[in-house]
């Protein structure tokens, strides 16, 4: 049976960036990736555009080129598959990883077979689990956590749930292709962190009552016609087609408590050294965005790369 160096699991851009630097360092590895290749950016939006431009999104300086100075998805894709092909990156994909076994190494066992390897490196991130409303009807198929093309909403009522990036893009996106949007908003602002190119444009579109907004809401239930929320502590519903709830996503913490990772504070903080990502459980690494916790916009592609250098070297240190 094959001993890996280093067995790392998922390939989103960081999973890549640990693979390219494994392979460089004559270290014997395999990806192993539930869905397709990056498959957190094939269901993003799929007219989003990044906000990182595109140099600040390379791996191991590969350049990145992009037609305007922020890429869009399918160039990201573009990208990182050609990353893949051309440097012929071991991984396979369409095999999730559903069980990990430390034995005097680690058994990683997924829906296809069980692997063997001396260290592993977890780069899931965060986008497989939303962060649930908890409400009835968040069930129904008028409901999505995963917003992707606006035309679907056209002529259509549309709530659209929270006031972080990925909702003002949304709310705005479809108000352009002929939705009716109302957000409901939790807090009594859009976010703060919402990027500042695109900040006025939902705040004058609010202003001039082309987007509906209620802040101060929270949702009560979601049924085939309506929502009902309480504003200000009174209950309200409007009538409704479609809800597009982007509440945020989570990181998969009850597979990191599997592995015996310890989750630290009220953000449930992987704990792991800074210096060489090298979680409480001897080698067991973490890369990319799953290192904060529920604090999901700490980490990016941006300041997370760097995380596929820090852990090569303290794996060849390490011997
Ligand atoms: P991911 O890309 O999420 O990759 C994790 C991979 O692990 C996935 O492919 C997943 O399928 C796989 N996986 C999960 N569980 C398993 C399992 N059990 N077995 C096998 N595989 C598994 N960042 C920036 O730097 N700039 C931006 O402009 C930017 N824009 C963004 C826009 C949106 C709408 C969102 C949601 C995020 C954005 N981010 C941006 C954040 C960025 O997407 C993430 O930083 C990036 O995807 C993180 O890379 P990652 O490799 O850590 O995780």
């Amino acid at each position: 049976e094959v001993l890996y160096d280093i067995i790392i699991i998922g390939a989103g851009p960081i999973g890549i960036a640990c693979a390219l630097k494994a392979k460089k360092s004559g270290l014997s590895y395999l990806v192993l990736e539930k869905g397709p290749l990056v498959n957190s950016l094939y269901n993003y939006p799929a007219n989003m555009q990044f906000f990182s431009t595109s140099e600040k999104l390379e791996i191991e300086e590969i350049p990145f080129i992009s037609k305007e100075a922020k890429p869009s998805k399918q160039e990201a894709l573009e990208y990182y598959r050609r990353i893949a092909t051309s440097n012929q990156l071991d991984i396979h994909l369409f095999e999730e990883v559903v069980d990990v076994k430390k034995k005097v190494d680690f058994e990683v066992i997924t829906s296809k077979k069980t692997y063997l390897s001396r260290q592993l490196i977890i780069a899931t991130g965060f986008f497989d689990i939303p962060n649930l409303l908890k409400v009835p009807g968040e069930d129904l198929p008028k409901v999505t956590h995963y917003y992707n093309d606006p035309h679907l909403y056209a002529f259509q009522n549309v709530v659209v749930i929270g006031a972080s990036n990925s909702a003002v893009d949304a709310a705005l996106e479809i108000y352009r292709k002929g939705g009716k949007v109302t957000m409901l908003v939790r807090g009594d602002s859009i976010g703060e962190r919402v990027k500042y190119w695109v900040k006025p444009d939902i705040e004058n579109r609010i202003k001039e009552g082309a987007i509906t907004v209620f802040y101060n809401s929270e949702v009560e239930k979601i049924t085939p016609n309506s929502v009902f929320f309480k504003h200000n502590g009174v209950i309200k519903s409007i009538e409704n087609d479609f809800v597009v709830a982007l509440t945020g996503y989570l990181p998969n913490f009850s597979f990191l408590k599997r592995l015996g990772v310890d989750l630290t504070g009220k953000y449930l903080i992987p704990s792991y050294d800074p210096k060489t990502m090298e979680t409480n459980v001897a080698g067991i690494y973490l890369a990319g965005v799953i290192c904060g916790g529920k604090e999901t916009h700490k980490w990016f592609i941006e300041n997370s790369r760097v995380h596929a250098e820090m852990i090569i070297s303290d794996i060849m240190e390490k011997g």
